[in-house]
C-alpha cells in the first residue's frame, strides 16, 4: 500500500492543472489535494477547491483574495486563503506538500516554481518558460536542494520515458545516446504558405490540431516558438547540446519524442496525444497509474508520418537555437520577448508574423549577460520585457 501523497497545483485552473487534478481525483488512496492556485479566476478556483477538499486556495491577484474567501465560504469550504506573490511562494513549499505540479503560464511561475524547488519537493515541471529563462540557476536550485524534476511537457516526458535508468543528465555520450529528436505537430499553419501567415487571427492561431491548450502555449505552437522554447528545456534537463538535439514535425502527435543510441536503435515513446499521460507518468513515478487515457488504435491511426522543420516559414526556432548557442542571459531575452509579442498578437495589437519579429529586434538589441543570479534573470527579463513593448508598439502602429 502506497502513502497518500500531498500535492499542490499551481495554474490550477489551466489546461494543465484541471488535467492534473482530473488524473489525482482517479487516485484519491494515493493523492490528496493540499492546495491550488489561480492568477484570477475567483469562481473556478474556489468550486475546485470546494470539490478536492484543498486545505488552500492562493490567487495571485492579490485584490481578490476577498472575493476569493467569500466564495469559498459560500461553498462550504473551509480553505485558507493565500493571496499575491507572497501567497504563491507560500503554497510552492507549505511543509506538508510533497509534490508541487508548476504549471503557471510563463515567466510568473518561476519564482513560485523555483521556491518548490528550494523546499526540495518532487517538481512536476510543466512551466517551460521558468526553466528556459533561467536554465543554470533553476538547475542548481534543484541539485543544492535535493528537489526531483520530472518533466511534464510531453516531448521531454516521452524522452524521459525512453532514456536508460540510471542516465544522469550531461551522460549522453556516456549512456551511448547520439540524439534527441524532439517531435511536434507542426501547429496549425504547417501548411499555409508564409505569404499567407500575415492575415492570422488569434482564434486560428489557437485552433490546436490535436488537443486543447492554454492560449500562449497554442500561439507558441503555431509560431513553432514552443519546440524553440522546448529545445532549450532539453538542453537543461538532459544536458544536451543544441546540434545533439533535433526536431521532427510528426503531424499525428502519436510519437511523443526519441531517442537516439550510438547502435543505431531509436527508443520512441507513443500514446494519444493526451496530457494525462505525462501527468500521470510523472505523479506516479516509477510507478504506473491509470490517467483515464484511451488504448492508442494503431489501426485507425494509420500512417505515421514526419517532417523536417521549415526554419524559414517559422524563423522562431532558429532563433531559439540561436538563443540556446548564444547563451548568459539570451534564452531570458528571448521568453520575455516572446510572452510580450504573444499578449499583443492576443489582444489584436500584433499581427502573427511581426511575434517573430520582436523576438528578433530584442535580441539584436540587448547583448547577453552572463547568468550567475536569480537577480541577472529578473534584470535581462525586465530589460527584455521593456525593448520588446517597444518593438511591438511600433510595429503595431507601422502596420495600422
Ligand atoms: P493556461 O493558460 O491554460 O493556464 C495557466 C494557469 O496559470 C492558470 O491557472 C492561470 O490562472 C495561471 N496564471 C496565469 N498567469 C498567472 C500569473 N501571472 N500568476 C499566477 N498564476 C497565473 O496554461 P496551460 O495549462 O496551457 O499551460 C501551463 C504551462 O504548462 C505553460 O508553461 C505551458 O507552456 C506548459 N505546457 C502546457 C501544455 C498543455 O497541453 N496545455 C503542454 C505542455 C506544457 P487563471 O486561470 O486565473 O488565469
Amino acid at each position: 500500500m502506497k502513502r497518500t501523497r500531498n500535492i499542490a497545483i499551481l495554474g490550477a485552473t489551466g489546461s494543465i492543472g484541471r488535467s492534473t487534478l482530473d488524473v489525482a481525483a482517479r487516485h484519491p488512496d494515493r493523492y490528496r489535494v493540499v492546495a491550488l492556485s489561480a492568477a484570477r479566476k475567483v469562481e473556478e478556483l474556489a468550486a475546485l477547491c470546494s470539490r478536492h477538499g484543498a486545505a488552500y486556495a492562493c490567487i495571485a491577484d492579490a485584490s481578490l483574495a476577498g472575493a476569493l474567501e467569500s466564495r469559498l465560504r459560500a461553498l462550504g469550504s473551509g480553505a485558507k486563503v493565500l493571496a499575491g506573490a507572497a501567497g504563491l511562494l507560500e503554497a510552492a513549499a507549505l511543509p506538508e506538500v510533497d509534490c508541487v505540479m508548476a504549471a503557471i503560464v510563463g515567466g510568473a511561475g518561476l519564482e513560485p516554481t523555483l521556491a518548490a524547488a528550494q523546499a526540495g519537493k518532487k517538481l512536476l515541471l510543466a512551466n517551460k518558460e521558468a526553466l528556459v529563462m533561467a536554465g543554470p540557476v533553476f538547475m542548481e536550485t534543484v541539485r543544492r536542494h535535493g528537489a526531483t524534476l520530472l518533466p511534464i511537457d510531453s516531448e521531454h516526458n516521452a524522452v524521459f520515458q525512453c532514456l536508460p535508468p540510471a542516465f544522469l543528465a550531461g551522460d549522453l555520450e556516456i549512456s551511448g545516446i547520439r540524439r534527441i529528436l524532439l517531435t511536434g505537430s507542426g501547429g496549425p499553419f504547417r501548411s499555409r504558405p508564409r505569404s499567407e501567415l500575415g492575415e492570422v487571427t488569434p482564434e486560428q492561431a489557437c485552433a490546436r490540431p490535436n488537443w486543447v491548450m492554454g492560449k500562449k502555449i497554442s500561439v507558441d505552437s503555431a509560431t513553432m516558438m514552443n519546440k524553440g522554447l522546448e529545445v532549450i528545456e532539453a538542453h537543461w534537463l538532459f544536458g544536451a547540446r543544441a546540434e545533439q538535439i533535433q526536431v521532427v514535425v510528426h503531424p499525428q502527435s502519436v510519437i511523443h519524442s526519441m531517442v537516439e543510441y550510438a547502435d543505431g536503435s531509436v527508443i520512441a515513446q507513443m500514446g494519444n496525444p493526451d496530457m494525462r499521460t505525462p501527468i500521470a507518468q510523472a505523479l506516479a513515478f516509477p510507478d504506473r497509474i491509470e490517467a483515464g487515457v484511451p488504448s492508442l488504435d494503431l489501426f485507425s491511426t494509420g500512417a505515421l508520418t514526419f517532417e523536417a522543420p521549415d526554419f524559414d516559414r517559422f524563423p522562431a526556432l532558429g532563433l531559439a537555437y540561436l538563443a540556446l548557442e548564444a547563451g548568459g542571459t539570451a534564452p531570458t531575452i528571448m521568453n520575455a520577448a516572446n510572452e510580450v509579442a504573444v499578449a499583443a498578437f492576443l489582444e489584436g495589437r500584433l499581427s502573427f508574423l511581426h511575434i517573430t519579429a520582436v523576438i528578433e529586434e530584442t535580441l539584436q538589441q540587448i547583448a547577453p549577460a552572463p547568468m550567475r543570479t536569480l537577480e541577472d534573470v529578473v534584470a535581462a527579463d525586465a530589460a527584455a520585457r521593456a525593448r520588446a513593448a517597444l518593438a511591438a508598439n511600433r510595429l503595431a502602429t507601422l502596420a495600422a
